[in-house]
């Protein structure tokens, strides 16, 4: 369906990797199997043959074999330009390709967004010749049902291709969008205009699955949370732009050691705000941050291991650590490209400050309000 900026959920949850290629994991969600379910179940009741019910899901199967390359059209065109991709979720409204981020470049991200549609024109295009090789007849859409399994997967693509060329941010003829109105106006405000257009026609999709095809309510559930999404990533992208680290970070920064206990953490997180500790540790050449210790970590460390167990067995390793003169744009890059939640500001050595994504969010959310009042004109 579309590719995304950032895997979701790290650790796989409700999701088995099923094989990988050109080095991606090919992964399906578990909410696919019911779909699965759902086509031998609606087969078997409504009295198919065990045949039609193999057909059913032989066809199903095809069907995700044809998102799978689709995905891989979007995979390998970011590829060309050196942008790693860490799995392909197949769910079952289509697949999302995790990409560690998108291009910049608006006219890389038109080549990266068309090339699934791209795959699935291709596709037809050969479907199409088979059939004339074989001389069967490609059925007109109305009678898709009728149609041998050549004119199936013809039509199959036609349809892809259509419907993810719909401009609606995040799927793919929205990019496309996002990407002309980006060489006119500038990312930010293409974004923002190509998300409102997402979420209008996500509003329209919700309505009309409701009388029609429940599985369009889930699509427009999908873009209107993508469009949002992305909407503010790149906004806070565009408001950090010229900032230094030492500008934003929170300067009172308390850092644990590696080989203290849990029990010194739950008395920092019992007496202070703060939630995502760095952890340090000597390495011969100092001390250094060597991971981190967010609630998510130290409550799944106290169920397992209780109290007295050290930080550096339950810590989230590999630091986000930066200068405090280094640009928060490459900053926010490099934290969400490790998944981190945070980084280290660190100057000669020592931790001088702590940057989170919602001590970023927050700041931009005050920066916002500060530029409302501005353009309204209002007084200081
Ligand atoms: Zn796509």
């Amino acid at each position: 369906m579309s590719p995304a900026p950032r895997a979701r959920s790290e650790r796989g949850g409700w999701s088995w990797t099923i094989g990988s290629l050109f080095g991606v994991r090919i992964r399906i969600h578990a909410t696919f199997t019911l779909l699965l379910a759902w086509i031998v179940a609606s087969n078997t009741m409504s009295g198919e043959g065990t045949a039609a019910t193999i057909r059913a899901v032989v066809m199903t199967l095809s069907l995700f074999a044809i998102v799978v390359m689709h995905e891989f059209g979007h995979v390998l065109a970011a590829r060309r330009y050196g942008i790693v991709t860490r799995d392909i979720m197949l769910l079952p409204i289509g697949g999302v390709a995790s990409m560690e981020r998108l291009p910049d470049d608006p006219r890389q991200e038109f080549v990266v967004a068309i090339a699934g549609p791209a795959v699935n024109v291709a596709l037809a295009l050969g479907f199409a010749a088979l059939a004339f090789a074989l001389d069967r007849p490609l059925a007109a859409a109305g009678v898709l049902e009728h149609a041998d399994w050549v004119g199936q997967l013809f039509w199959a693509n036609v349809v892809l291709a259509v419907f993810n060329l719909i401009p609606a941010f995040p799927m793919d003829g929205g990019r496309v969008l996002r990407a002309l109105l980006a060489l006119r106006m500038g990312t930010d405000r293409a974004t923002a205009t190509a998300a409102r257009l997402g979420q209008g026609l996500a509003l329209l999709f919700g309505f009309l699955g409701l009388f029609s095809n429940p599985m369009l309510v889930f699509v427009a559930l999908f873009v209107w949370t993508g469009a949002a999404g992305e909407a503010s990533a790149v906004h806070l992208r565009a408001s950090l732009a010229g900032l230094r680290a030492r500008d934003v970070m929170a300067t009172s920064v308390i850092v644990v050691d590696a080989d203290d206990t849990l029990a010194s953490a739950v008395e920092l997180v019992a007496h202070g705000f703060q939630s995502e500790f760095p952890v340090v540790a000597n390495d011969g050449l100092g001390r250094r941050v060597v991971g981190w210790l967010g609630l998510r970590e130290l409550i799944a460390g106290l169920s397992s291991d209780g109290h007295g167990q050290r930080i550096a067995a339950v810590m989230r390793e590999g630091a986000t650590s930066v200068g405090p003169d280094d640009a928060l744009t490459g900053v926010l890059e490099q934290m969400q490209r490790t998944e981190g939640r945070a980084a280290a500001v660190v100057d000669r050595g020592e931790v001088v400050g702590l940057l989170t994504l919602e001590h970023l969010g927050e700041f931009v959310a005050i920066e916002d309000a500060i530029g409302m009042r501005a353009r309204l004109g209002a007084a200081p």
